[in-house]
């Protein structure tokens, strides 16, 4: 387990920000951290890697405890808070020069070319940061973030404010790192999460209100299967539906949008009836749940 989080929870003031909670985060994972604007994000990510203290609960990151050995925790996570603090008065090689030397990497060029390399700086690495593209700042902020060659890596907000071709190029990027590491990203974006993450955790409020395989959130409403599907000819509801599958929406008299527990209960009724009836199947497609509305759904107070 990389991240493992028991009771996790920050209070300020009269506010709790995050709210008791609890998670599991596996090697190799790219987990996304989605919730609306003042769920508890950045604030859970800051006490992961060690920038605030909770209030109370336990987490242990990369195998260390985040009370005890922060250090330890500091050293194997790369993290990008959300407002990337960068220097741009300071060129890109010069700056990623000094945050190696915090770090104390030896080696500190070589190091330094190959971050420029994956992270696609090259041809921007002898500029100012402040000359930077809003994208480009956040390769120099990724590239910070890999310098101590995190095994966890923990990313607040990384594409926001992109443009939607910087938006690609980012989510692919990451994609890439997080082959070989986990990672833990926070997004209010839906589709983002679609497109990078292999889970998903949703917080709302302070706390974890679904935490899901991506593709099972986007299944169907109340874990009913949708298969959509169009016939040669028309063919009669009463054909189509059994015990277990029922009609969800018809669109004409060949073409339904179909519902069941089981998958393969829809594809054993299409198959039968399309054989029993000579009426070959034009179309057959598995409906997936708008995520958006899924999100929605969850989130809603
Ligand atoms: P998110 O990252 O999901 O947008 P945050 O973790 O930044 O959410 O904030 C969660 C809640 O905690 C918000 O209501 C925010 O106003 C509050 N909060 C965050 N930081 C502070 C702070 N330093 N002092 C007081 N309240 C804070």
């Amino acid at each position: 387990m990389s991240i493992q989080v028991s009771g996790l929870t920050k209070v300020y003031g009269e506010q709790t920000a995050v709210d008791a909670i609890s998670l599991n985060i596996n090697k190799g994972e790219i987990v996304g951290f989605l919730g609306p604007n003042g769920a508890g994000k950045s604030t859970t990510m800051k006490m992961l890697t060690c920038y605030i203290p909770p209030t109370s609960g336990t987490a242990s990151v990369g195998g260390f405890d985040i009370l005890k050995d922060a250090l330890k925790v500091r050293s194997k996570v790369g993290y990008l808070p959300e407002s990337n603090p960068l220097y741009f008065d300071m060129y890109v090689r010069e700056y990623l020069d000094f945050i190696g030397g915090i770090n104390g990497i030896k080696n500190r060029k070589s190091k330094i070319n190959d971050l420029i390399e994956q992270t696609g700086l090259q041809k921007e690495s002898n500029k100012l940061i402040g000359q930077l593209s809003k994208g480009y700042k956040q390769r120099v902020g990724l590239a910070q973030a890999l310098m101590n060659d995190p095994e966890v890596l923990i990313l607040d907000e990384p594409t926001s404010g992109l443009d939607p071709n910087q938006l690609v190029e980012i989510r692919k990027l990451i994609k890439t790192i997080g082959q070989e590491k986990t990672v833990m990203l926070s997004t209010h974006i839906m589709q983002e999460v679609e497109q990078m993450c292999d889970r998903v955790l949703i917080i709302n409020n302070g706390k974890i209100v679904a935490d899901e395989k991506v593709e099972a959130l986007a299944e169907n409403s109340q874990g009913q299967f949708l298969v959509e599907v169009i016939f040669t000819k028309p063919i009669a509801v009463t054909e189509l539906v059994n015990e277990a599958v029922t009609i969800f929406e018809q669109r004409s008299d060949r073409h339904f949008i179909v519902s069941a527990r089981k998958r393969i209960d829809i594809t054993n009724g299409i198959f039968r009836v399309s054989v029993t009836n000579e009426n070959s199947v034009i179309e057959i497609k598995d409906l997936k749940r708008d995520l958006e509305t899924v999100f929605r759904d969850i989130t809603k107070n």
